[in-house]
This record gives structure tokens, sequence and C-alpha cells, in this order.
């Protein structure tokens, strides 16, 4: 068994302002000597700040999406040069409110993937069902088909980690059971090692996300193949951030 250092990744998502920054002097205060890596992605207006914020602590940070190209005129988008240069060691790419409120495709996280790779960012996919998929029996289709499409092929165990995250747990306060977990992080696992080597496919981390908070994280944690997790709600306040890294 690879010896896969455990993740906390935090997602804000579309929350934050300046004033949320102590959460993170906070997180860094309480979180000091945690055994995990602990990963904060802020809206892209936070970035930088944050970087600068969490500089000499355990806390890296993230971006939540980047461009495939590096410039050029897309209003409104942020490439992966300029996390680099913002302080993000870290992006998130195909997470599925981007698939489904931005319409990207397995090929678009693909490319966004490939140029984030190129500034040396480790980069998280996101993977997952929705519940209708779900319902007609298409999860480990659905995963496998996304897995094939939105991974480069240079994945390495360092600049690749994959998180599963079932759409309909997102958010939601439902939480699949550590079966359903199992069962789909034992797929990604045996995928990465059929495409990548088993040497890259032990190494890499999965992450599991969705409705992820203090109360369910251990029992989370305690599924094989699960090596840390993507978290969104609870993750902005540093005290419900911090229990479940504690359970890492
Ligand atoms: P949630 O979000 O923890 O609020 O369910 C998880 C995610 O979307 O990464």
């Amino acid at each position: 068994m690879a010896d896969r250092r455990k993740l906390a990744a935090g997602n804000w998502k579309m929350n934050g302002t300046a004033a949320a920054l102590s959460e993170v002097t906070a997180l860094a205060g309480s979180q000091g000597e945690a055994r995990c890596e602990i990963l904060l992605c802020p809206p892209a207006t936070l970035v930088e700040r944050m970087a600068r914020e969490a500089e000499g602590t355990n806390i890296a940070v993230g971006g939540q999406d980047c461009h495939a190209a590096e410039s050029g005129a897309h209003t409104g988008d942020i490439s992966a040069r300029m996390l680099k240069d913002a302080g993000a060691t870290y992006v998130i790419t195909g997470h599925s409110e981007r698939r489904a409120d931005h319409g990207e495709s397995d090929e678009i996280v693909r490319h966004k993937t490939e140029a984030a790779w190129a500034e040396g960012l480790t980069v998280i996919v996101c993977v997952g069902e929705t519940l209708s998929e779900r319902e007609a029996s298409n999860t480990i289709d659905i995963i496998k088909g996304q897995l094939a499409g939105s991974i480069p092929d240079q994945a390495t165990g360092h600049n690749l980690v994959v998180a599963y995250e079932p759409v309909w747990a997102i958010g939601t306060g439902k939480v699949p059971t550590t079966d359903q977990i199992g069962e789909v992080h034992d797929v990604i696992r045996s995928q990465l090692e059929r495409r990548f080597g088993p040497g890259v496919g032990r190494s890499v981390r999965l992450l599991y996300g969705g409705s992820v908070k203090a109360a369910n994280a251990a029992e989370i944690f305690a599924v094989e193949n699960v090596d840390g997790a993507l978290v969104g709600g609870a993750s902005l306040k540093a005290d419900d951030f911090g229990g479940i890294i504690a359970a890492l």
C-alpha cells in the first residue's frame, strides 16, 4: 500500500470576503500540529490574500477552477498561471457545479487540468453521478467515463488528486453509505492502476466529498481508499473544518 498523505481540502465556493480571512488565522492556530495536509480553496478574489495569510502555516491555498488557455480574450476567466502567481499550489477542476452551471464536459476538464499541470499546480479532478444516474444503476459507468475523459495522460501521484462527489450528496445533508463510498473509491483506484500503472495508481489520493461534517468524518475516513475529503459548507468555519481535520 502506497504511503498517501491524507488531505483535508476546503472548497469555499462563492462565499467569503476579506473578513472571512480570520478563519484562516484561526485554523492555522488550532491545526498547527495536524498530521494531514490542509488546503483551502477560496473564491478567486481571495486567493492572493489568503495565500499571504497562510504563509508560514501548514495551510495550502488553491483555486476552484481555471481556464484551459494561458491568457487571452476570455472575460471573467482566470488562468492557471494567474492562480499560481497569486500563491495557489492547487486547483479544483470538474466540480459538478462547474459541469452543471457552465456546461463543462470531460474534455474541457481535461484541458483545464493539462493547463494547471503546465504551471506545476496539483489538480483535484472531481467526478460524481447524479441521483438519476445512481437510481438507474449507472454510477460505475459514469465514474469510469468521467475518469477516462477528464484526466490527462501525464498523471502522477503528485500532480493528481481525484475527488468522488456524488452530485446528490453535495450541500444536501445526504451521504452515501460507507459501502457505496467504498465501492466507488475501489473502482477509481483500480481504474487509475490500470491506466497509469500500479505505482502511480496507488499513490494518487482519493477524496470523498458531499455533506462531510465533523459528525460523519471518522466513519467516512475509515473506508478503504478514502484519503481525505473535499468539504464545502463545513470548511467555511475554522471550528467546523477543524473537527473534520481532527478525524483524519
Ligand atoms: P458540501 O460540498 O460539503 O457543502 O456538501 C462539497 C463540495 O461540493 O465540494
